[in-house]
């Protein structure tokens, strides 16, 4: 069962307020950034969960969401929002999160493709598409796959 600690129970979503400007203890709840989620019917968890979780300060179950690694910055959630919270900004933060602290999404190879993709735009500012498909071919081990 979820112990909340009154103390720390603000810590994550200061993290996030620090890290995106974005305040997720705004959030009510309503579920319209779920309703209009590009990818969420086939998810486990949903953005407003996700938000919940940030809310009750439970890191890890934010962090090693499908959702964060799944989510394409569609900005849907964003524009659906009552209270103005730029979801799509804050499942960026929680994407960087996951990288900077270690944790393991549980879907690795989205994980490998995003290294991928952001190397490419860092190096050549730009995606070589081409080039991303084998690179992410050869560190899936599924060179023939397309
Ligand atoms: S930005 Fe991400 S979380 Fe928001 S609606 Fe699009 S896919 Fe879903
Ligand atoms: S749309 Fe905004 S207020 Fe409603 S559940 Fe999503 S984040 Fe919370």
């Amino acid at each position: 069962m979820l112990k909340l600690d009154a103390e720390h129970v603000h810590n994550l979503s200061k993290r996030i307020r620090d890290l995106s400007g974005e305040d997720v203890t705004h959030c009510i709840q309503c579920g319209k950034c779920s309703g209009g989620c590009t990818v969420a019917p086939d998810m486990e968890e949903i953005p407003s969960r996700i938000m919940r979780f940030i809310q009750l300060n439970m890191k890890e179950r934010a962090l090693t969401s499908s959702m964060v690694w799944t989510c394409t910055s569609c900005l849907t959630c964003t524009a659906r929002c009552p209270e103005g919270i730029d979801i799509a900004k804050v499942m960026n933060v929680l994407r960087m999160m996951c990288t900077a602290e270690g944790y393991t999404p549980k879907e690795k190879q989205i994980h490998v493709f995003n290294r991928l993709f952001i190397g490419m735009i860092q190096k050549y500012g730009h995606v070589y598409e081409l080039g991303l498909m084998v690179k992410n071919n050869m560190m899936a081990m599924t060179p023939f796959s397309c």
